[in-house]
């Protein structure tokens, strides 16, 4: 990747690359590193796995190797073609390459059926005609010996017979499986006969109808990596206990001569939010969010769909590192990340959210000019533009005060202000509807005090603004966070879904923004001065302009959480 060397720093090796440079050193595989980020393509990419994504990635960017992209689709009821077409998108947005095709546990599905006959050849498997529920009843405990099947010393003729009508589709789903032969009595419970292959009367979103029975993941997973060359298979922590088992699997077949070698991180999670793919399916599936991509959800698609852009999720990623020990990070250092690249990249234009309109009474109807403002002050190439001041403007409504304490620095009767690159106007008197709103603000301003003529006076406070006469109309949604609870996937008793928040949604319909935003794309991101990152959404169009709201220009959320 083009910028890693900027993103890395000079930072300490972490732990992962500690182990690689070490057998860097000592010749192992050749000098090779080859590592692959292996989803299930059973829901969306989050945060986390955007993590687990640039670690991978990197690693073998850092190290002259490759990075494999392996779909592990052995679970045909929960995957789906739009799981693994959103994965593609997300993993080629944030800004890598996987090598070569893109891989699949399903193409290994052929073999993985020759070595299970093969080990029930060499009796390390068998049929189990007992249900599920009785399988998992017999394994016991870790602290005592499971009780063997009935079926486990059946003969490896018999066993062959049956997994090949297993296959041919002979048996309803339920009925039987296929078991490895290992340790009824082992502490590590995950090798007291682990079941291999079970029977599924349901069509693969590639394979179709050709199976009928379906690979376990823990069959395939440490086959795939040793199949593909693997040479770094990184993972959380959770698969540590199946490792002893990866390598049993390896240990009957064919693998003598190399091995790759799995290396555990403890998973990131956010502050606020949940990731698990089940629990963020069910907001989804109960209409709690607008979709995947919607900009509240972790999910990178989310977070892309929100303006994040891929510099700020993959400094998100540096930040955090890696560790065995599992982290929450707070949701303000993902935000953090935002601010710290938009701040560089997003042109600046004036939106006023809560329009309220300002006439300046001493600026003749028929007179207008242009005043010129920087685009971005932190990008001298971003150039400057032009806007029209008139005699009405919007202001926003917030930053204006009847009766204003002496340290509102905004606009309040009798006070004076600047209008951002424009003139300093005074506040004279307002005007209100029936309701006691006000409705429109009257001021005067002084001529001698026009930015950039070098007599300007200084004042406290800069409003942005826009003319009435050419603003455009724009809906706005401002976005909180999704949920009330820092963790609202670890309440024991109460639902996640009782932790949402009722307010993470705001719509400012009938917002006033500067007229170059007519051309606004979907994915176009600006700064609207004062306010914070602002995004096009997808569902953005000339004439109907909508945008999120990315991130605001200060961190509220570490105050809020300290409340
Ligand atoms: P599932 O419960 O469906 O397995 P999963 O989050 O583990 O959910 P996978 O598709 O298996 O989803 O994840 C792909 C890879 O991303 C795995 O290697 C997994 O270890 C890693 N990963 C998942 N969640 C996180 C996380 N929060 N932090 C870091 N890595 C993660
Ligand atoms: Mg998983």
């Amino acid at each position: 990747m083009d910028n890693k060397a900027e993103e890395t720093g000079t930072r300490s090796l972490n732990f992962i690359e500690q182990i690689i440079e070490e057998e860097l050193a000592d010749g192992k595989n050749n000098g090779q590193v080859v590592t692959r980020f292996p989803p299930e393509p059973n829901g969306y990419l989050h945060i986390g796995h955007a993590t687990s994504i640039c670690l991978n990635f990197g690693l073998a960017a850092r190290y002259h190797g490759r990075c494999h992209l392996r779909f592990d689709d052995t679970n045909p009821s929960k995957e789906e073609q739009e799981y693994i077409d959103s994965i593609l998108a997300d993993v080629q947005w944030l800004g890598f390459h996987w090598d070569g095709e893109v891989r699949y546990a399903s193409d290994y599905f052929q073999q993985l059926y020759d070595w299970a006959e093969q080990m029930i050849l060499d009796g390390k498997a068998y049929v189990d005609d007992q249900p599920a529920e009785v399988i998992s009843a017999q394994r016991m405990s870790p602290t005592e010996p499971g009780v063997e099947s009935p079926y486990r010393e059946r003969p490896p003729a018999e066993n062959l017979a049956l997994f090949r009508r297993m296959k041919e589709g002979e048996f309803a789903a339920g009925t039987r499986v296929l078991r490895a032969r290992i340790d009824m009595a082992s502490p590590n419970m995950l090798l007291r006969d682990p079941i291999m292959y079970r029977i599924m009367h349901v069509p693969h979103y590639r394979t179709g109808n050709q199976w009928c029975i379906y690979p376990m993941y823990d069959y395939t997973h440490g086959q795939s990596d040793y199949l593909e060359g693997i040479t770094h298979s990184v993972c959380t922590l959770e698969f540590e206990v199946h490792r002893p088992l990866y390598n049993w699997f390896l240990d009957q077949l064919v693998c003598t001569e190399y091995r790759p070698r799995q290396i555990e991180f403890a998973r990131r999670n956010l502050s606020y939010t949940v990731m698990s793919k089940r629990m963020l399916l069910e907001l989804v599936r109960e209409g709690l969010v607008d979709g995947w991509d919607d900009p509240r959800m972790p999910t990178i698609s989310g977070l892309r769909r929100a303006g994040y852009t891929p510099e700020s999720i993959r400094l998100f990623a540096e930040k955090v590192g890696v560790a065995r020990r599992e982290i929450v990070v707070d949701m303000s250092l993902l935000e953090f990340c935002a601010r710290e690249h938009l701040n560089k990249v997003a042109p600046r234009v004036m939106a006023v959210l809560d329009p309220v309109r300002v006439v300046i009474e001493n600026y003749p109807e028929d007179r207008s000019e242009w005043v010129e403002v920087e685009n971005n002050p932190e990008d001298a190439s971003a150039g400057t533009r032009q806007l029209l001041f008139t005699r009405e403007l919007y202001i926003e409504r917030e930053d204006f005060m009847e009766d204003a304490p002496k340290k509102f620095f905004r606009m309040a009767i009798g006070k004076e202000v600047r209008l951002k690159g424009a003139y300093i106007v005074k506040c004279e008197r307002v005007e209100k509807d029936e309701q006691g709103h006000v409705e429109t603000i009257y001021c005067t301003m002084d001529e001698e005090t026009r930015s950039g003529s070098g007599n300007e006076r200084k004042v406290k406070g800069t409003l942005h603004w826009v003319s009435v006469k050419d603003a455009i109309e724009a809906e706005v949604r401002l976005y909180d966070r999704l949920f009330k609870d820092e963790d609202p996937a670890g309440h024991k008793d109460t639902d996640f879904k009782q932790f949402l928040n009722e307010n993470s949604l705001r719509v400012a319909r009938r917002c006033k923004v500067e007229p170059g935003l007519a051309s606004a794309r979907p994915g176009d991101r600006f700064q609207f001065q004062r306010l914070g990152y602002f995004c096009a959404d997808k569902s953005s169009a000339p004439g109907a302009l909508v945008f999120n709201r990315t991130v605001g220009l200060k961190d509220t959320w570490t105050k809020q959480i300290s409340k």
